[in-house]
């Protein structure tokens, strides 16, 4: 590469990109984003960009980051991505720049096997304790990377985190596998990279941490940037379950001779708060819900003190494998220790939130799924602490996305982040909309909150299908709906048909990516992160507007902050919410510019109210059409 090259020159139609890539055509949107990030990086300042499906958004950050010579970190929401991204991408820009730089894909602790836990049970033991186990093993024998993605199993619960790298069983340097251990190696490694690339759960757990995790960056780049506000709050929680609960206990025992007395009694006070939870229903509700929760949260916080005191006392004299390194023995005591204290602190936070009222900035809810549950602590915004620990220490971070502009703006989107200056662009989609898509949105009276709604969409879902000849997603936004109008269709459609929850998500897909004119009805979580391209999926029907459920707990407590705050949560959090879900949703449909498809809109609001019309209108600019006859030749 000259040093004179620009962005212009890299992507110009007889380039060093076009030259590495066959088949590669310039797209004014892919240049104007990648101009626009080096601005970035040489000016120090933030940038957003919204990239349209098929903009080519990775390459657009990947050339002024290679270009750039510092020392950048990329988080990507999803694995496809990240592999993409490794595998790919960046060898091409640097084959295509002539740049030798040094990438690391770094994942979390828990994604590597611990050796050191691996020999010690392989060595108190003759044989594994379950099948699965025995498998772990034998791949633990011949691994070289020790990441559990080589598994072609899924291992049974919790045999994996009795042989993971947590944190809470590493005594680090003091270990005698140390030197040759999975996880620090890559750690190592990736200090010594000039690009890291990591998922959105350690971004933002290293985040949350202080640091720790991740090595020291110069610039960061989010892409899949519409999940961070998510995938921060998720750092942010604190969680109290029985699994976690289970799993402090398990690692006391491990290191310790630990009297079971403690184990009795934080058992009872568990099973009097499962029952309890259980009198109030529904599977998420908050904790101010259920007055009997808070009382029993003291209780086990009790309990914790008590353990915490016994291991004061007993640290040394109740070791269960006494070593000669006094060093080793505190680091034991204090990873045993950090487990309890966390306890506490998460009780706390989860009666402080519950008990705050009005004036509260967290929220602490209960999830429940059959006889699993988790009691959680969350902040109600991460704002305030993404404005501290990312956009005010690293000079500069791109945020990017398919989706996250409401309409043109990028307000709601920064709002959410705490992002106050950065840069913005809006790069369309080099494809054809009005000729690839169509979109029809059912008449203003078919109104998802009327009886009648299920028998009348399910006759537009019926028809819809017959023209696309099934290759469709029929989306939901509630499992009863979903439940109720598959009950209606399964046995009237004359196409293949399946539903979310008949196999596992995975070979769902596999089902739906292999058989000819397939229907897959799920619900709205399925149109993110998946990608079926071609003419498989050629038609998305979407039951309703998609607005985040108000009556979820969490959501309940932002819309009430919102409106504390003086705002109307309807137009501030719910339209941009949903329109930015609903953009998400009309992604799935058009990959490439070969892909043609229709949209279907359940929802009458869409056209017969004002928010309805402000929601399409973000859409990319399919063709309008009112009847199903105007779509003869379309799918000829
Ligand atoms: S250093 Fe920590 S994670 Fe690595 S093998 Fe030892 S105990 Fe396990």
């Amino acid at each position: 590469m000259s040093a004179v090259e620009t962005i212009d020159d890299l992507f110009a139609a007889e380039g060093p990109i076009a030259r590495a890539l066959p088949g590669f055509e310039a797209r004014p949107g892919q240049v104007a984003m990648a101009r626009l990030i080096e601005r970035g990086f040489l000016e120090q300042t933030h940038t957003i960009v919204e990239a349209g499906t098929g903009v080519g958004k990775s390459l657009a950050y990947l050339v002024p980051a290679l270009r750039s010579g510092k020392k950048i970190v990329i988080s990507t929401g999803t694995i496809a991505l990240q592999e993409q991204l490794v595998t790919k991408d960046l060898p091409l820009v640097k084959q295509a720049l002539g740049i030798e730089a040094r990438v690391e894909l770094l994942k979390g602790r828990n994604h590597y096997l611990c050796r050191e836990k691996f020999d010690r049970m392989s060595a108190q033991r003759l044989v594994a304790s379950s099948a699965s186990m025995e498998r772990l093993w034998a791949w633990a024998e011949r691994t070289a990377t020790g990441d559990r993605a080589e598994l072609s199993f899924i291992p049974a619960a919790g045999d994996w985190e009795e042989l993971d790298a947590d944190a809470d069983d590493c005594v680090g340097e003091l270990c005698p596998r140390f030197g040759d251990c999975f996880f620090f190696r890559r750690r190592d490694a990736a200090r010594y990279a000039d690009v890291v690339v990591v998922n959105h759960a350690l971004f933002f757990l290293d985040l949350a941490m202080g640091g720790g995790l991740l090595p020291p960056y110069d610039y960061v780049i989010l892409d899949e940037a519409h999940r961070c506000e998510r995938y921060a709050m998720a750092a942010l929680t604190a969680t109290l379950s029985p699994s976690g609960v289970g799993r402090v206990l398990r690692r006391l025992h491990r290191t310790y001779h630990l009297p079971a007395s403690h184990d009795l009694q934080i058992e009872e006070i568990m099973r009097r708060l499962t029952a309890t939870l259980a009198q109030v229903s529904g599977d998420r509700y908050p904790v101010s819900a259920n007055d009997a929760v808070e009382p029993i949260l003291d209780e086990l916080r009790e309990a914790f003190y008590k353990l915490e005191n016994w291991l004061d006392a007993n640290w040394i004299g109740a070791l269960r494998r006494p070593t000669e390194n006094p060093a080793e023995v505190e680091r034991r005591r204090d990873l045993a220790q950090r487990g309890i204290v966390a306890h506490i602190g998460t009780i706390d936070r989860i009666v402080q939130a519950a008990s705050a009222g009005s004036d509260a900035d967290a929220i602490a809810w209960i999830e429940r799924d059959d006889a699993r549950y988790e009691i959680n602590a969350a902040p109600f915004e991460v704002g305030d602490f993404l404005r501290a620990t990312l956009f005010a220490r690293t000079p500069s971070v791109v945020l990017t996305s398919a989706t996250i502009a409401d309409g043109t703006s990028f307000e709601f989107f920064k709002e959410s982040l705490g992002l106050e200056e950065a840069q913005e662009l809006v790069a369309p989609s080099p494809f054809d909309y009005p000729v690839q898509a169509r979109l029809l949105l059912a008449p203003p009276n078919l109104n998802p909150k009327l009886a009648n709604f299920a028998a009348r969409a399910a006759a537009l879902i019926e028809e819809a299908v017959d023209r696309s000849r099934g290759r469709a997603f029929v989306l939901f936004t509630s499992y009863a709906r979903l439940n109720e109008i598959y009950g209606l269709l399964r046995e009237r459609l004359a196409f293949p048909t399946a539903m979310q929850g008949d196999r596992p998500r995975p070979l769902l897909l596999e089902w739906f990516r292999t058989t000819p004119n397939a229907v897959l009805f799920a619900t709205g979580t399925f149109w993110e992160g998946i990608d079926v391209a071609g003419d498989q999926l050629s038609c998305v029907i979407i039951d309703r507007l998609p607005f985040p459920s108000p009556s979820d707990p969490v959501i309940a407590a932002r819309l009430a902050a919102i409106e504390a705050s003086g705002r109307n949560s309807f137009e501030s959090f719910m339209i941009p919410m949903a329109t930015m879900r609903l953009k998400q949703g009309f992604g799935r449909l058009i990959r490439s510019k070969a892909d043609r498809g229709l949209v279907v809109l359940l929802d009458g609001r869409a056209l017969g109210m004002r928010y309805g019309q402000t929601i399409v209108d973000a859409l990319p600019p399919a063709r309008r059409i009112d009847d199903f006859r105007e779509l003869d030749d379309f799918f000829a």
